[in-house]
């Protein structure tokens, strides 16, 4: 054998198979191709319909080798035990020359000037300009579309394109259209591209060998090798973390594409990471400090900026004492600039009041996964994803927030996993699933009692895992004898077939998996919903077992599940350390050089409280526009006026900003260096692709310069430095560090040495709880904070949509904005009859705190009596609406239920 490992396809049982490559003895996985086992032996077959992220379709037979069974293409035949294989027979060779003959010379020659797969092969195959249509077909181009470019002339109809719409992306948006030579990739019924059902993944893009499809800016694809630098680095968007690399030219982007061999999107990418990267360069950008003079925010240099902070923070902190200051981390920042925001609160201001928008969004994850498992992340890998046969989705639109993993949950259910969603609204997987339960918003806990109910009553819990490895079953056991099925449809509005055929699904499946989003934490009993859905694992022993998918938070912001790992938050110190723990302090103090304040502080919502009573005078907004995002703004601006004075440290003059009394111009995802971890616990590189425009720095550098303003030397000189002294400092990330993750990748926490390889599953052999179990958790259904009334009948849900992220700001400066302009209300048929609106009319949505217009979109997306809205669009500010009620257990706002009454404007 030659390249020693087993290489290629699935082993199954170990199995392999032997065979000769041009006289080279190779070993393949058994299931393996021949193209598999030519790449094994180092011999370069070439290949033009063939993409190791597709199932080989063998449709250009470029990849053409002789075996002593006859010639076969490559890519499709499986290697067998005992063959030989040519790859340098030259009759095969002149077979493979004509065939490509055949294709370019019906595709103009300006093909050949772009960095493609296509003119690599013609340049092997000694192909020139002569052998080329001149003229070309005269098929024409397709520019409708801000993102994806067609020049139909230069198709060769592989179809590569069309199985990436397939078979990664799973919205089936494309198709070969024409005949004979004239065969060409179209969208839809081949009208213009940008009215297709194309969700502007990029995948057809990524995949063209020839360069008919293209971006916007240049044909660069994850298979090109330019002169150009590419830096490697995470997705900033969503929580995904998806690799992605960026190309550049003179300080600017000339395209991004996902990382084939990227740990969680493996090749794969959504519009936001793909294409939306255009606001880094926006001439909105923040490159000045400012600092407000007679009420106006002016330019300042960074000396007077930062003397202005240090002056304030200082004057503050010692008339009214540090508990007067509290600062907002950043979860779109790095773990690095997060380690450092904590640090900087707690040693030069001296006070724990610091949070992150995981207060907002995960923190009933964090409390309801730490209570029922140990730890404040989900449990499973993303590519458990894979081999699960059914997937239980909560309260959450996988393929719009987070659409990489929707993509895979999409496949996954396509090649066979049986798909149980549970959301008021239909979405994209809930058209897919086999069971929907369209509860209403609120009745998260009463569905998830019942489906463990039905658990129980139909003998589906695993008696062995609850008897050897989990607490509580008995207290669960009795609790749940008041959610027999018809009162959960009364609590939800869930039917009881619909709730048993959910709860055979994931009871009978043998490796059930839970992904969940904010639908189930942004509740007034969040973290009551994540300990019952937990509940529904621990009943099957689908968690801390081989078996088991495990129960996995999507994290909505890049980095949210890292700015608490990092300690952004008011009650824990890096690694979710305890700060009340007296062993903890001394740990840190000693490292830190000075005391670590004992009293846990402020969570963001009391935070506003607190300045609203004259308590915090001070607050530092790092990275995030809390006028947009944040519950009930009018209490929120009312909060920031409060206050003697404002920081707000951003790329954008956001809202927040603009209310700000001085702004710090930071640095984007693609100008900095760091890490990030995504939902799944995985630490990654972040890597600076561009300089920060203007005169602004790095997060990092501004943080330190803060200190440095305050009087204290943070005394970590580089993103790697900080991240190494967390390690050192927090037995969770010990074996973490910047040299490693360049080495190995990215590596998932736990990970507590240098050779730890980090767990990418948890509680294989106990739970970190006290006593080593899974914890049961006997909660019952409560009612909502603000449920719909004769007054406010309606029920208003917030959330996401595809193409933009957040509050907008740094979508809204891409042209992603040609592909939704402005956000609209989603409202039922029948509520739109009863108000007597159609589509694009605005309608008037008041809340008990807020009124805002928007225009109806009509569609059965959402159920009777439900509207939907996100806050992307500052014309649409939804959070004037959302109510202040929260949590009772993290503070984490009720976003998903607000009582509205419409009328048509
Ligand atoms: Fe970025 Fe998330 Fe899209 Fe991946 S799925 S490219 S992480 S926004």
């Amino acid at each position: 054998m030659t390249g020693g490992a087993v290489t290629g396809g699935q082993a199954r049982d170990g199995g392999v198979v032997r065979l000769r490559v041009d006289g080279t003895p190779v070993e393949v996985a058994e299931g393996a191709s021949v193209l598999d086992a030519t790449r094994a032996a180092g011999a370069d077959v070439p290949t033009l319909c063939f993409d190791d992220r597709l199932a080989p379709s063998g449709a250009c037979r470029v990849c053409l080798v002789r075996t002593d069974r006859g010639v076969v293409a490559a890519c499709t035949a499986p290697a067998e035990e005992g063959v030989e294989v040519r790859t340098d027979d030259h009759e095969v060779a002149a077979t493979v020359r004509r065939v490509v003959e055949l294709m370019v010379e019906r595709i103009p020659e300006r093909a050949l000037e772009l960095p493609t797969e296509l003119t690599a092969l013609c340049a092997r195959l000694g192909l020139e300009r002569a052998d080329f249509d001149l003229a070309g077909r005269g098929l024409g181009r397709d520019d409708s579309h801000p993102y994806v470019r067609l020049d139909a002339d230069l198709c060769i109809a592989c179809g590569r394109c069309v199985r990436m719409c397939d078979e990664v992306q799973g919205t089936f948006a494309l198709t070969m259209a024409g005949r004979g030579a004239d065969t060409v990739v179209a969208a839809g019924a081949g009208g213009p591209w940008v009215e297709s059902a194309c969700v502007s993944c990029g995948g057809c893009v990524d995949s063209c060998p020839s360069g008919a499809l293209s971006g916007p800016a240049a044909v660069l694809t994850s298979h090109s090798r330019t002169a150009d630098p590419v830096t490697r680095t995470t997705c900033g968007y969503c929580g995904v973390g998806c690799t992605l690399d960026v190309h550049t030219r003179d300080d600017s982007i000339l395209a991004v594409t996902p990382a084939l061999d990227g740990p969680v999107n493996r090749g794969h990418a959504c519009v936001k990471g793909r294409f939306a990267y255009g606001f880094v360069r926006s001439p909105d950008r923040l490159t000045t400090p400012l600092v407000r003079r007679n009420g106006r925010l002016e330019h300042a240099t960074w000396d007077e900026a930062l003397a202005v902070v240090g002056r304030e923070l200082t004057r503050i902190r010692d008339r009214h004492g540090p508990d007067a200051i509290a600062a907002i981390s950043s979860a779109r920042s790095t773990n690095e600039e997060n380690y450092l925001l904590q640090k900087l609160m707690r040693t030069a201001i001296g006070t724990n009041n610091v949070d992150n928008c995981s207060r907002i969004c995960h923190a009933p994850s964090a409390a309801g996964l730490i209570a029922s498992f140990g730890l404040a992340g989900g449990t499973n890998p993303a590519e458990d994803l894979d081999a699960a046969d059914c997937i239980l989705v909560a309260g959450a639109n996988v393929t719009e927030a987070h659409p990489v993993i929707g993509a895979r949950i999409v496949q996954a259910a396509l090649h066979g996993a049986r798909l149980v969603v549970i959301d008021p609204r239909r979405t994209e997987l809930a058209r897919l699933a086999d069971v929907h339960l369209r509860g209403r918003p609120g009745s998260n806990v009463a569905v998830f009692n019942g489906l463990a109910g039905l658990l129980f009553d139909r003998g589906l819990v695993d008696e062995e895992f609850l008897a050897t490895r989990a607490a509580g079953a008995e207290e669960l056991r009795k609790l749940l004898a008041d959610y027999p099925p018809d009162r959960v449809a009364e609590l939800s509005g869930v039917s009881p077939d619909a709730l048993a055929a959910a709860a055979e699904a994931y009871g009978t499946a043998r490796r059930p998996a839970i992904v969940y989003g904010l639908g189930v934490t942004e509740h007034l009993h969040g973290t009551d919903g994540v300990r019952t859905l937990a509940n529904l694992a621990i009943l099957r022993g689908a968690v801390g077992t081989p078996h088991g998918g495990g129960v996995n938070p999507l994290r909505g912001q890049n980095n949210v599940q890292g700015a608490s790992d990092m300690g952004a938050l008011p009650d824990v110190l890096p690694g979710y350390q305890r700060v009340d723990d007296p062993r903890v302090r001394e740990r840190f103090a000693t490292a830190w050089g000075t005391p670590v304040p004992e009293r846990p502080g402020l969570r963001i919502p009391e935070m506003f409280d607190a300045a609203l009573a004259g308590q915090v005078r001070a607050m530092y907004v790092f990275g995030e526009d809390i006028l947009a995002t944040d519950p009930d703004s009018g209490h929120v601006r009312a909060a920031l006026e409060a206050c003697d004075f404002v920081v707000s440290q951003e790329i954008f003059l956001s809202a927040t900003a603009q209310a700000a009394d001085v702004v710090l111009p930071g640095s984007s995802f693609l100008e900095k260096d760091g890490t990030f971890v995504n939902f799944d616990r995985r630490f990654q590189r972040v890597r600076r692709a561009l300089d920060p425009p203007g005169q602004a720095y790095t997060d990092f550098d501004v943080l330190c310069a803060v200190g440095g303003a305050l009087g204290v030397d943070l005394g970590c000189p580089d993103p790697a430095a900080a991240l190494a002294e967390c390690a050192e400092l927090t037995p969770v990330f010990a074996g973490v560090s910047h040299e490693r993750l360049d080495r190995e990748g990215a590596l998932h926490w736990p990970c507590r040495g240098l050779d730890d390889p980090g767990e990418a599953r948890l509680y294989g052999t106990a739970f970190a709880t006290s006593d080593g179990r899974a914890h049961l958790a006997a909660r019952p259904w409560l009612p909502p904070g603000e449920p719909p009334d004769a007054d406010f009948p309606y029920a208003l849900i917030t959330g996401r949509r595809l193409v933009h992220y957040n509050s907008g700001t740094m979508t809204r400066r891409t042209p992603n904005l040609a592909l939704a302009p402005g956000e609209h209300l989603d409202l039922h048929p029948e509520d739109a009859d009863r108000l007597g609106v159609g589509d694009g009319d605005p309608v008037e949505v008041s809340s008990r705190r807020g009124t805002v217009t928007a225009p109806a979109r009509v569609t059965d997306e959402v159920a009777v009596g439900e509207v939907f809205l996100t806050f992307a669009f500052p014309e649409v500010p939804a959070n004037l609406l959302t109510s202040d009620e929260v949590d009772e257990a993290t503070s984490c706002p009720e976003y998903k239920l607000t009582a509205v009454r419409l009328r048509r404007a």
